[in-house]
């Protein structure tokens, strides 16, 4: 299976703890993204027709006008064909952006998932957040998605805000689960270096963030949203086909800024700058790399078991890898932080939320 991702580097406004490559854009910027996704995409002409899933992300897809959507689709439909052909198409949107015109625009695309941002349900907390959808926004563009047919949908929450209690996050939720959302990815808060809220020293909490997180993961599963992921939760049936070929290392294509691409052993992204891409792609020279690494060896082997690992089944481990690791496998079964049967090892369920203790020893 290879996946196609497609980043769109605009947003109405900044989030205040937003680290990803992402910026408020002129429509005149956006138009010339687009003709810049156009350029990148014509290269990848050999792979038309090998894609299985899509997955458009940023930034906020949704700010694109409709005439603006429309030729995104073009250009994707270009290498993947009709949307309504692929096991899976996503397409991330905030509800300030997401009208009924867009909604409707989406569906008749083909469409089949679309990813919304909640984070929290209280205006006070989103205001914090410095987010600009405030709670009725959501429940109006979530409804209007039932409404236009669409069957799968993801919505975003937080927990480890600052001033978020764990009556704010359990209201939420309450919110959340009563809209019966197919799909909940539930983050804890990062503060990164660089974000306005690493300026204003807030800072992580992270033990508060644990068992508010542990309190939440039980309430998605009660209503039979099941952990799949480290932070992902769907109904049975309804797991994101697009990450899940990411978590066992297959092959995607990613266009646009800061887009990530694993193709023939070789993981790489672009730039983030969005001008420098725009300018590389339009000129039709190498588009600036962020990294750029030919995976192969030992480092293949550990990133596949660290990806694995990832999702809640684990990962059933060939005999070489087993003995290539065997040390870090075996310190890992004695701190009590994996289990092993037959030939699989996964993250005990009450250790995930310290899985990155886990990846460190095949970093
Ligand atoms: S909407 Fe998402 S991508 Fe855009 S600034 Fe906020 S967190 Fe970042």
């Amino acid at each position: 299976m290879t996946g196609l991702y497609v980043h769109i580097p605009f947003c109405r406004a900044k989030c205040g703890y937003c680290d990803f490559a992402s910026a408020p854009g002129s429509g005149e910027e956006m138009d010339r993204y687009l003709d810049a996704l156009a350029a990148e995409s014509a290269r990848y002409d050999a792979l038309a027709g090998s894609f299985s899933t899509l997955y458009v992300g940023g930034g906020t897809p949704s700010v694109l006008s409709e005439a603006r959507l429309r030729r995104l689709f073009g250009i994707i439909e270009a290498l993947t064909g009709p949307l309504e052909g692929l096991a899976e198409s996503t397409f991330e949107a905030n509800p300030e952006s997401l009208d009924a015109a867009k909604t409707r625009l989406l569906k008749a695309a083909g469409i089949s998932r679309v990813s919304l941002g909640l984070q929290a349900a209280q205006d006070r907390l989103l205001k914090k957040l410095g987010r600009v959808a405030m709670r009725q926004d959501f429940l109006r563009a979530f409804s209007g998605l039932r409404e236009a047919g669409f069957g799968n949908i993801n919505a975003d929450l937080m927990c480890g805000l600052p001033g978020q209690t764990e009556a704010d996050l359990r209201e939420s939720l309450e919110l959340l689960l009563g809209l019966g959302p197919e799909h909940v990815s539930l983050y804890a808060l990062e503060v990164h270096e660089g974000t306005p809220f690493h300026s204003a020293g807030i800072k992580e909490e992270p033990e508060a963030a644990a068992d508010m997180y542990g309190a939440a993961a039980q309430a998605l599963e009660r209503a039979g949203l099941l952990r799949y992921e480290i932070s992902n939760f769907a109904k049975p049936g309804r797991e994101s086909l697009h990450n899940l070929n990411y978590w066992d290392q297959g092959e995607y294509l990613g266009l646009g800024a800061g887009a990530a691409s694993y193709l023939d052993g070789v993981r790489r992204a672009n730039t983030p700058v969005t001008s420098d891409y725009a300018a590389a792609a339009l000129a039709g020279g190498e588009i600036p790399l962020q990294h750029s690494e030919k995976l192969e060896g030992r480092a293949k082997k550990a990133e596949r078991v660290m990806l694995g690992l990832r999702k809640t089944s684990g990962i059933e481990l060939p005999e070489d890898i087993f003995i290539e690791f065997k040390p870090e496998i075996g310190r890992l079964l004695e701190a009590g932080l994996i289990e092993r049967t037959g030939g699989s090892i996964r993250i005990k369920p009450d250790k995930l939320y310290v899985s990155n203790a886990v990846f460190r020893e095949f970093v």
